[in-house]
């Protein structure tokens, strides 16, 4: 007899399965998504580990998901003949979070259902979303290719433990049966289950199949007979992969539902662009944009990158080689018809293909982008506020593309009173004060710093606007940045900063004679700070403050060098 042994879940989990069962009650049967994409999923590793390996089939390579409902025991099935799992799979997939910033992210939870739910959905469900509406769920499996006596049976009542038991399993996949709960007992019905499945998982490529009853024979309408028919499983997906269809045939119903399926995300995408590209490389690309900042977004070895298809068959996820970092919240798929089958992340990293791929996606969210930001501001507003920061490391990392994202950045400025970054540099260049050829910016360790720098006061006397940075990333991206539109930009905060055209002729004259006034006054300073400065200058660049220290004009900002020291240079 087979031996029960009992784990804990990771407190982790515990934590997720109470939070959702108290803020899904409204959307209860996204389950049913969630597990079907797991069994999708499970196929699409079973195809590609059978690339190699032939055997792994078992004589059996029509993958499918079958949903089967007993309404006597309360209870709905999901089985799917995909990859399976081994018993060290199960206690970790079915008995953690696997992902990284997940401890984190739990620390982060106020107690407070209603703000914490919120925070849900940037997280995922997965699997864990069966306890919506089971008080028992058993999980049977098997790994593709391994013996029969290898299976696996995980029960849990969502408690806090599950237990692990051997069985003999001759058949390899993965079967999920549903204890429903006393009040979810309207799940155990056929045509409901259909309709969610035609409502979240159409754009599954694998069938989706119920049993259809015998019906018996009967009488026609004109009294001819009609002989009865046997019970049969019936596919009530469309089964066909949603990027190769065609666009127009595609409803934005089913891009949001296929977004959750491969991004594991809980909300809807912000934007998409579906392309297919044909010629000398051929390939289909669907990239989303996201509309949240995932909670592990600044987590250095957090996944991202997209699913790599080739030829329709599913090879590897978070290929990060097709995307460059400053893209790297983009999600979505790229089917190539030209990479080998058998293509490893090595080979994909020095390939003349890849690169061809990368450029092509990268200028497809650009456009996207691009677009949003004409069409929808304030859609792209709430892109630029989940994103922006990421989207600023751009320039340095990929110069050919500079003036387009330099074209996507936002900023606050002195033009208005909101402390939103909302100004664009074609905005502010539409704004520059006739005379004016540059673009002028402060940056400081926070905006309210930004703001009140004394370096400002010239300009607000003369109705200059300028770019305020005060974020971390804005030093490093103005490093990168000499000139948008031809025009150069200028740190107000550097040496002799010269307003060229803005200076008027008789100011500066008025300028000369000050200057006299007060001869005498730099030797003393100079004599007083010795070699603590490169030099003292008069300047009138000031209205109310009596001095300020500039950086050198071949040097580094005080800004850029407070960053060197924090990082300990
Ligand atoms: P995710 O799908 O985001 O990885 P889930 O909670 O849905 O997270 O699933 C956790 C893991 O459990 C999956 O990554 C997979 O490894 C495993 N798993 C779940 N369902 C199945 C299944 N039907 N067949 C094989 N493995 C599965
Ligand atoms: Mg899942």
């Amino acid at each position: 007899a087979a031996q029960k042994e009992t784990h804990g879940f990771q407190t982790e989990v515990k934590q997720l399965l109470q939070l959702m069962i108290h803020s899904l009650y409204s959307n209860k049967e996204i389950f049913l998504r969630e597990l079907v994409s797991n069994a999708a999923d499970a196929a699409d590793k079973l195809r590609f580990r059978a690339l190699e390996n032939d055997s792994l089939y078992e004589n059996d390579g029509e993958l499918n998901v079958k949903l089967s409902v007993d309404k006597e025991a309360n209870t709905v099935t999901i089985t799917d003949n995909g990859i399976g799992m081994t018993r060290d799979e199960v206690i970790a997939n079915l008995g953690t979070i696997a992902k990284s910033g997940t401890k984190d992210f739990f620390s982060k939870l106020s107690g407070d259902s209603a703000k914490d739910s919120q925070l849900i959905g940037q997280f995922g469900v997965g699997f864990y979303s069966a306890f919506i509406v089971a008080d028992k769920v058993t999980v049977r499996t098997r790994a593709a290719g391994a013996d029969a006596s290898t299976g696996v049976e995980w029960v849990s009542d969502g408690e806090g433990e599950f237990t692990i038991a051997e069985i003999n399993k001759p058949t390899r996949g993965t079967e999920i049966t549903l204890h429903l709960r006393e009040d979810e007992k309207e799940f155990a019905d056929t045509w409901r289950l259909r309709s969610i499945v035609s409502k979240y998982s159409d754009h599954i490529s694998i069938p989706v199949q119920m049993w259809k009853d015998e019906v018996p024979e009967r009488e026609g309408p004109d009294g001819e007979k009609i002989e009865a028919q046997p019970g049969e499983w019936e596919v009530v997906n469309k089964a066909t992969a949603l990027w190769t269809r065609e666009k127009s045939d595609i409803t934005d119903e089913e891009y949001n539902e296929f977004y959750k399926h491969i991004s594991h995300d809980f909300a809807d995408p912000l934007a998409w662009a579906h392309n297919k590209v044909e010629g000398k490389t051929e390939y289909t690309s669907l990239l989303y944009i996201p509309s949240k900042a995932p909670f592990d977004m600044w987590n250095r070895d957090q996944n991202h990158g997209l699913k790599l298809y080739v030829q329709r068959v599913f090879i590897m996820d978070d290929a990060e080689q097709f995307m460059p970092t400053y893209l790297r919240f983009v999600k979505g798929l790229l089917d190539s018809n030209d990479l080998p089958l058998n293509v490893s992340r090595e080979i994909l990293q020095d390939n003349k293909i890849t690169q061809a791929l990368r450029q092509g996606c990268t200028k497809r969210v650009l456009q996207m982008l691009e677009k949003m930001a004409k069409n929808d501001s304030d859609k792209y507003q709430s892109f630029w506020n989940e994103f922006g920061n990421v989207l600023k490391e751009g320039p340095a990392e990929d110069f050919s593309n500079r003036e387009k994202i330099a074209g996507l950045l936002r900023f606050a400025s002195t033009h208005g009173e909101s402390d939103a970054q909302t100004v664009s540099l074609a905005d502010y260049i539409e704004r520059m004060k006739e005379g004016q050829d540059k673009i002028y910016y402060v940056t400081a360790d926070s905006l309210q710093a930004a703001k009140s720098s004394p370096h400002l006061e010239i300009f607000r006397k003369k109705g200059i606007e300028v770019l305020l940075m005060g974020e971390r990333i804005d030093e490093w991206l103005m490093s990168h940045l000499t000139e948008f539109n031809e025009k150069q930009f200028v740190s107000i905060a550097k040496g002799n900063l010269d307003l060229g055209d803005l200076e008027d002729e008789e100011s500066k004259k008025a300028q000369e004679e000050a200057e006299k006034e007060v001869e005498g006054v730099l030797e003393r300073a100079k004599a007083a700070l010795g070699d603590k400065v490169v030099d003292v200058k008069f300047t009138h660049r000031l209205t109310d403050s009596p001095a300020v220290i500039v950086a050198d004009d071949n040097g580094m900002t005080t800004q850029m060098m407070k960053l060197m020291q924090a990082a300990g240079q």
